[in-house]
């Protein structure tokens, strides 16, 4: 330490004690060539990772709040909050790797869409619920949404025809939670009625749909398992019927 008196660069420390339970010690030092004795002290420094914002204000970066805003923006949507978590992950990683102490704030909202373009979830969020996030440009985003909307609805009405030309039947389609690129998939595959999918097991499902391309993000084993017990459900349901049928007869 520089002796703020004489700038002698000598001293010698004659007490330490914590204060601020623990968080910052104070030491009392001495100057060698003068004597004068002075206090500095000493903190561990902060591994925060601050947000640079536009207008050059810093507010500390939190994962917890871009995981709620993504997940709030996603709410309606079929996408997993594995597959969520996995994106926040993605960008925390990508973030800490490349900034050691602060971020700029766009980085994190054109992090946020490509993640969200990677899912194929940036044409149908909830951009308003994105404005929490720290560098969020609703502007640019709008822009990106509908930018990525005209597209994935113009690759949506080709894998429509390409499913009807794989004689995918509709009642197939109609199934909440399939793509058409899952429809188009499951078509290449044979796999074209109710009865068809209703025969599958969850994970040849999963592993059937993760070997197409047209298929952004699989589906977790659970849902496959769960979709295909709706495609079950018209066989118990038919059998049901039956016996009516019979009475009126
Ligand atoms: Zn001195």
């Amino acid at each position: 330490m520089r002796c703020p008196k004489c700038g002698c660069q000598d001293d010698k420390v004659i007490d330490s004690r914590a204060s601020r339970e623990g968080a910052t010690i104070r030491r009392r030092r001495q100057c060698i060539a003068c004597g004068y004795r002075y206090t500095t002290y000493e903190e561990v420094e902060r591994a925060g990772l601050a947000v640079l914002k536009r207008d050059d204000r810093r507010e500390e970066f939190s994962k917890d709040k871009l995981l709620s805003g993504i997940k709030k923006a996603c709410q309606k949507r079929p996408i997993s909050p594995k597959v969520i978590e996995d994106l926040v992950e993605k960008i925390v990683n990508t973030i800490t790797d490349k900034y050691e102490r602060e971020v700029p704030a766009e980085v994190i909202g054109k992090l946020v869409m490509d993640g969200l373009r990677e899912v194929e979830e940036v044409a149908y969020v909830r951009l308003e619920d994105l404005a929490d996030i720290e560098g969020f440009d609703a502007e640019v985003a709008a822009e990106l949404q509908e930018r990525a909307r005209s597209s994935l609805e113009r690759r949506d009405r080709r894998y429509e025809e390409r499913r009807q030309e794989l004689g995918v039947s509709n009642e197939l389609a109609s199934l909440e939670r399939l793509t058409p690129g899952m429809l188009v998939a499951l078509g290449e595959n044979k796999i074209t009625t109710l009865d068809d999918f209703a025969g599958l097991a969850g994970d040849e499902l999963v592993e059937l749909l993760a070997g197409s391309d047209k298929v952004g993000v699989n589906l977790e084993l659970e849902e496959a398992n769960a979709l295909i017990m709706r495609a079950r459900a018209h066989w118990y349901a038919d059998e049901a019927v039956e016996p009516t049928r019979s009475e009126q007869e």
